[in-house]
């Protein structure tokens, strides 16, 4: 089996990273562009302090772009491209969520390249702005991942730009930006760095590497699920591990890619308003049925024996625990849904790809809830 492994980000992880390696910042250039999300969040937990005052020690001047909203949109990334223009930034910083960090890879992109949308997507660009991450939650790994997710209206779905020239140069983890997530966005990203281990770990595009790390992720977050699951706030200990969990999910799906649960679940984000996390997690289940129908000798079982579960119900009932229930798709939601995910490019990245009669069958199943 040949395979390959490409992860050039410099990572640094554990409280106080940015501060104490605030010199890496110095090679990247002389103005800084700073995206962060609308909410304020990176402002409450301390990482928009910490890295504005890192940059301004490193004599690095900086402006800040505060207009990203979760999953987003075409039309943010544009303006913020514009503005890393106008101020004629030498690299981007993305702090926060996954949200804010795609958006950052996104303007790194625009800020270099006149292109158009489709070639935006088509990943016809080959010059970008070095991209600086310091995410705030723990779940998409796109600190270290070729990939920026964005939501675009015209086709009604959430669409992937994948190039390796996005890659971060330099990611940051602080655990302590952690510390104080609400409960529901800790969910949501949990399983989030869940289902890139397991749908990564199943992949077509596994590799020795790929696969240890995506063991070790779903060792690491199973247990914090059930935590979650019983209603136990996660301590600092716990947001540590999940951090790194998430990390390692990351490094799996930039290998990898995604599968079924991401490219159905786009659909409840996009239509239903579904967190992404949560989104794949009420898919999980019946995805993993198709799987183990198609082919009965799939690893499959080592992913869930991994994170702790017994079996593939004990696996669901968790899960569903999580996500609770979702609202009612009518008819035509389903066709809508079905329809747009068997456009999705990474259903070839599942062992068994899943035709439209498939497609329906498994969100008949993630709607009935009967494993
Ligand atoms: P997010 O959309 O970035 O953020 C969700 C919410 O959490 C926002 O309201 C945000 O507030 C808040 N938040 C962020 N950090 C916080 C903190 N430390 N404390 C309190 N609140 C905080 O959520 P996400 O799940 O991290 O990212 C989801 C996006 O990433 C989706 O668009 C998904 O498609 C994408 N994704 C990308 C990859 C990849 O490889 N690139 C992989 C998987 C998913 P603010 O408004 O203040 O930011
Ligand atoms: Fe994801």
């Amino acid at each position: 089996m040949n395979w390959h492994w490409y992860a050039p980000t410099q990572i640094y992880f554990g409280r106080g990273v940015i501060m104490e390696n605030s010199g890496v910042l110095q090679n990247m250039g002389r103005q800084a562009l700073v995206v962060t999300g609308r909410g304020g969040s990176s402002r409450r937990n301390g990482s928009l302090e910490d890295i504005c005052t890192a940059l301004d020690k490193c004599h690095i001047k900086w402006e800040l772009f505060d207009k990203v909203e979760p999953n987003p949109s075409v039309t943010t990334v544009m303006e913020g491209a514009q503005q890393a223009q106008i101020s004629k930034a030498d690299f981007i910083v993305g702090v926060g969520g996954g949200s804010p960090l795609d958006a950052a890879k996104a303007i790194a992109i625009l800020a270099k390249n006149e292109i158009t949308v489709d070639q935006l997507f088509a990943g016809h660009f080959e010059k970008v702005l070095p991209v600086v991450a310091v995410p705030t939650t723990a779940g998409t790994g796109s600190e270290v991942t070729p990939y920026s997710i964005l939501t675009y209206s015209k086709i009604q779905n959430k669409k992937s730009i994948r190039s390796p020239y996005i890659i971060p140069a330099v990611a940051f983890l602080d655990p302590e930006y952690t510390f104080n997530i609400p409960m529901d966005t800790t969910v949501d990203t949990a399983i989030d760095a869940f289902s890139h281990a397991y749908e990564g770990f199943l992949s077509v595009n596994s590799n020795p590497i790929s696969d240890l790390m995506a063991l070790e992720a779903l060792r690491l977050i199973g247990p914090e699920l059930l935590l979650m699951a019983r209603q136990v706030q996660p301590d600092q200990g716990n947001r540590q591990v999940l951090l790194y969990a998430s990390l390692l999910a990351g490094m799996v799906i930039s290998h990898t890619g995604t599968s079924v649960p991401h490219a159905m679940g786009y659909s409840f984000t996009y239509f239903k308003d579904v967190p992404h996390g949560r989104a794949n997690g009420l898919i999980i289940p019946a995805f993993s049925r198709f799987i183990l129908d198609k082919c009965p000798n799939s690893k499959m079982n080592l992913a869930w024996q991994a994170a702790g579960f017994t079996s593939l119900k004990d696996m669901a009932d968790l899960l569903w625990s999580l996500t609770g229930t979702p609202a009612e798709l009518t008819p035509e939601d389903e066709r809508v849904f079905v329809n747009i995910a068997s456009q999705a490019k990474n259903l070839a990245n599942s062992p068994a790809i899943p035709d439209k009669a498939d497609l329906a069958q498994i969100l008949a199943i993630t709607m009935n809830r009967q494993i």
